[in-house]
């Protein structure tokens, strides 16, 4: 099943590459199984009942308003040689195969976004042709934040040539974008910065006809974070800008409305946030019953 929102005039679809269950700590290290299960309203959408581990998805947001479609982020790709982190290297999905289905084949997207510059955002920004990386969707922009950029560029890579085979290709076909953390796409698609998990970190807004969302990247990686916002990510750069990162977002969006797509969370893979004992959590409201399985 492909899950879609409608947001006034824009259509977002999930594309999923992958999702499992995963011990939470290896994310978040807080979020062991025994912690996770004393938070009652993340078991079943957003964690596994039985286990307390949590569900972690891997997947793209695909919104199409107008004449653009925009992809955001890539997920870790096919063929990608990752050492230190096996389970996104040599992957061989058919994650292409549904993005054309969604309406999102190479020659149709006119825009990539990636949240920030991590091997599981960037994945699919190219494919091997032979012995090449090359460019998966040859028509779009690649959107990469230009603060990003110049921390990624010159970063020791653990994860193998990520800059090689995910970004550098784009560059060098003349495809890419360097952009600001506040930059519109148009009337109703716009990137706000929410540093902290990488220096140059955007989300992305989009706002039509009074209908609200915003996808959140990598400011939180489960939305147990926005309960408990000091719970770090692992790999979170700056851990306490990524802390009053996801304050602020919970604070600003804590609104009744607008609807939270959140990058890595896996069941309905959003909600709405609502206050709860001098923070806040996730209600999946209606689309608990979306959940793919
Ligand atoms: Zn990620």
């Amino acid at each position: 099943m492909i899950q879609t929102w409608e947001i006034g005039e824009a259509k977002i679809t999930k594309v999923t590459e992958m999702e499992q269950i995963w011990p939470g700590f290896a994310v978040i290290p807080k979020a062991t199984p025994e912690a996770m299960l004393e938070h009652e309203w993340t078991l079943g959408p957003f964690a596994d009942p039985a286990t307390g581990r949590i569900r972690l998805s891997f997947h793209a947001f695909c919104i199409e308003i107008g004449d653009e479609k925009i992809v955001v982020d890539t997920c870790a790709g096919n063929d990608k040689h990752r050492p230190n982190f096996e389970a996104l290297g040599g992957l061989d999905t058919d994650f292409m195969d549904r993005m054309i289905e969604a309406g999102f084949g190479p020659d149709d997207v006119t825009a990539v976004v990636c949240t920030h510059l991590h091997v599981d955002h960037v994945g699919w920004n190219t494919h091997l042709v032979g012995d090449d990386w090359v460019p998966s969707f040859p028509k779009a922009r690649y959107l990469f934040g230009e603060k990003e950029w110049a921390h990624w560029r010159v970063e020791p890579q653990v994860y193998g040539d990520v800059v090689g085979d995910s970004i550098q290709p784009c560059i060098d076909a003349g495809l890419a974008e360097l952009v600001q953390s506040d930059m519109r796409l148009n009337d109703a698609v716009w990137l706000e910065p929410t540093p902290g998990h990488t220096p140059g970190h955007h989300s992305v807004r989009i706002s039509s006809n009074g209908a609200d969302a915003v996808i959140t990247g990598d400011l939180c990686h489960h939305p147990i974070q926005f309960q408990l916002p000091e719970w770090s990510s692992e790999p979170d750069v700056d851990k306490p800008a990524a802390t009053a990162t996801r304050r602020q977002f919970a604070e600003r969006y804590c609104d009744d409305h607008t609807l939270i797509l959140g990058t890595h969370f896996g069941g309905p893979s959003c909600g709405l946030l609502r206050p709860i004992e001098g923070s806040w959590w996730l209600d999946p409201a209606g689309f608990a019953d979306t959940v793919d399985e």
